[in-house]
């Protein structure tokens, strides 16, 4: 079989958790590991899902257990599958619907150099962009639960995007866990976040996680670059990854090499320059500090 769609598994995986009195269990687990506590007797679990007939309560909970749902010595607790459930009902992927409002997004567009930059959250993305010259800087996905409820929306989608791209440049799929690979092209899909000469495309070998990046972005966060940007500069950690010419424009990368690949960034502080070299795989082979 190929892929999990026909897989009937699965069906009755879903199927164990399509109903109200079992999400609320879900939910009740959830708050009672927030609360501290990491299980919940049979009887107190009982008690806050509201079900008076046992019969009933013991159904619905046998229909978790061994999926969403561990029995343990203390009590009942959510494996790392009811985790999932749990957050993405919390990240309101199945129930909320966001209004598209726009944002003041502080930092310079790389394109014109004009500070009105704003951003929009429209179909479960942050968009940010050059209200002057119509510049799409940087757009990624971020879940509209936290969209609608957080008054730091852009803070928490940069620190999100940024943890995003670090995992998928170390091979770890952001999503699930799984392999997450690197592969450079010189196309530029349409809507493609930064405007260079090469991207590249980083993909889990399991799930639909996907993303065609400028080299920049994935090496916003690794350690060379950090330890460079904080003892060289004095203002890297109020610039989110949208003000960062450097990760999003043409002009500071070059092909080094072609066949295979490599890039070359040139990350400018005040005195120096950081040249980071990746190979066609996003890998940093190599790291030089020039003098300026
Ligand atoms: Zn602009
Ligand atoms: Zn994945």
């Amino acid at each position: 079989m190929d892929g999990q769609e026909d897989d009937p598994a699965a069906a009755d995986v879903f199927a164990a958790i399509g109903n109200e009195r079992r999400i609320a269990i879900v939910y009740e687990l959830q708050r009672a590991f927030r609360d501290g506590d990491a299980a919940l007797p049979y009887a107190e679990l009982k008690r806050r899902v509201g079900l008076r007939d046992s019969g009933n309560f013991n159904y619905h909970l046998q229909q978790l257990v061994g999926r969403f749902v561990h029995e343990r010595e203390d009590g009942y607790a959510l494996t790392y599958a009811g985790r999932k459930v749990a957050s993405a009902l919390t990240a309101g992927i199945f129930t909320d619907r966001p209004a598209g409002e726009s944002l003041l997004a502080p930092g310079t567009c790389y394109a014109c150099g004009a500070a009105s930059l704003s951003a929009r959250y429209e179909r479960e993305r942050v968009y940010v962009a050059c209200e002057d010259c119509g510049e799409e800087l940087l757009h990624g996905p971020f879940p509209p639960g936290p969209a609608t409820r957080r008054d730091d929306l852009l803070e928490a989608f940069e620190g999100w995007t940024r943890r995003w791209n670090a995992l998928a440049a170390a091979g770890t799929c952001p999503e699930c866990g799984s392999r997450m690979t690197a592969t450079v092209t010189d196309a530029a899909p349409p809507r493609c976040t930064g405007d260079v000469s090469h991207r590249f495309r980083v993909a889990c070998t399991e799930c639909w996680a996907r993303a065609n990046l400028p080299p920049g972005c994935l090496v916003r966060d690794h350690p060379r670059v950090v330890d460079f940007l904080a003892t060289r500069t004095t203002d890297v950690d109020d610039r989110p990854l949208w003000d960062l010419d450097w990760a999003l424009h043409r002009d500071s990368l070059d092909l080094v090499e072609g066949d295979p690949v490599r890039l070359r960034l040139r990350i400018p502080a005040d005195d120096a320059e950081l040249h980071v070299t990746v190979d066609a795989a996003a890998t940093v082979v190599e790291t030089a500090v020039v003098e300026r």
